[in-house]
């Protein structure tokens, strides 16, 4: 069972990508999680990351794919991973393929959340997202139980530096530009499934469950 999440930032792979994680009892691997637990721990990884994130920019390829690469071949993955946000480049999909051909594997499904621009924008505004835990939320559709603490861990929620309106339609530019070719490429692969992002969070995952369950 390994899986890729793909779609625009704020269509809801996160949000998915951990429900599937826990009803497989596979690793969720997030890219973004991973750089903001470097940044919040300081390491030189964080301190290269951050300037690229803020800006709503990618993080260069030669600082995602080794991690990702080594992510992968540790023990809790044998039976599978999710993986959020990663590849969001063709070089970044050209070197998972190269990975794991390399130990006669491959993937096996890669889902595209589908989800308008506008609407993108919308859920972006209004995400909260944990700080100790990585959980999300969105201050309308999906709220804390109280506000403004997080339902998991109990640490605060805040807006993300990069889902400021001024940053948001920057990655959208970026997604459209260097993410949304690696839609043709998995479809090329032959594991390429869509959903309609835009249905409430449980019918998406029902969605999901019918492709890869
Ligand atoms: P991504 O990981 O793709 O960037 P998230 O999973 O963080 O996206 O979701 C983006 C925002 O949209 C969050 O605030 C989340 O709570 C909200 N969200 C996720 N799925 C849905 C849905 N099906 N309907 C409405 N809001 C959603
Ligand atoms: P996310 O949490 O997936 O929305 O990612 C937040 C930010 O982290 C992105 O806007 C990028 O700056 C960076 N990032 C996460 N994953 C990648 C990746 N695979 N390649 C390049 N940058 C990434």
């Amino acid at each position: 069972m390994k899986i890729i999440m793909l779609g625009a930032p704020g269509a809801g792979k996160g949000t998915q990508a951990k429900q599937i994680a826990d009803k497989f009892s596979i690793p969720h691997i997030s890219t973004g999680d991973i750089f903001r637990a470097n940044i919040k721990e300081g390491t030189e990884l964080g301190k290269k990351a951050k300037g690229y994130m803020d800006a709503g920019e990618l993080v260069p390829d030669e600082l995602v794919c080794d991690l990702v690469v080594d992510r992968i071949q540790k023990e809790d993955c044998a039976n599978g991973f999710i993986l959020d946000g990663f590849p969001r480049t063709i070089p970044q999909a050209e070197a998972l393929t190269e990975a794991l051909n390399a130990i006669g594997q491959k993937m096996d499904y890669a889902i595209d959340i589908e989800v308008d621009d506008a609407q993108i924008v919308e859920r972006m505004g209004g995400r909260r997202a944990c700080l100790g835990c990585g959980a999300t939320y969105h201050i309308i559709n999906i709220p804390p139980k109280k506000e403004g603490i997080c339902d998991r861990c109990g640490s605060e929620i805040i807006l993300r530096d990069d889902d400021k309106p001024e940053t948001v339609q920057n990655r959208l530019n970026v997604y459209h530009e260097q993410t949304q070719p690696l839609i043709d490429y998995y479809k090329n692969e032959g594991i390429l499934s869509s959903v309609d992002g835009t249905q409430p969070m449980d019918k998406v995952f029902a969605d999901i469950i019918g492709i890869v369950g």
